[in-house]
């Protein structure tokens, strides 16, 4: 599991992968620099602050939810799901979250 330390807004120097979603972060963008630990092992790397976002907001990711590639695989399953047809009360983002996860 990995457990984040710090966390800091950076501007990007250099271009970065995103650990969440695996894509580029561009030179020169905000992006949030993140300090970990995993099993005793200091890492070091890069979010989009979008995906930052989803991080935080999610507890999900705060635990073993958290891997190289994690928002990507979860934006994959949240459009899988939205091709499904929900009744406008089930149609609210929150449940859609729980209803993902629980199928994880
Ligand atoms: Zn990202």
């Amino acid at each position: 599991m990995i457990d984040i330390r710090t966390k800091r807004m950076v501007k990007t120097r250099k271009e970065h992968t995103c650990f969440g979603c695996t894509e580029t972060i561009e030179k020169g963008k905000s992006a949030v620099s993140c300090n970990a630990k995993q099993d005793d092992q200091h890492m070091n790397f890069h979010l989009h602050e979008e995906c930052n976002k989803t991080i935080v907001k999610d507890n999900w990711f705060s635990g073993s939810g958290l891997y190289y590639g994690c928002i990507k695989d979860t934006k994959k399953t949240i459009e899988d799901v939205k091709n499904i047809k929900f009744s406008p009360d089930e149609a609210l983002p929150f449940n859609m979250m729980k209803f993902t996860r629980a199928e994880v």
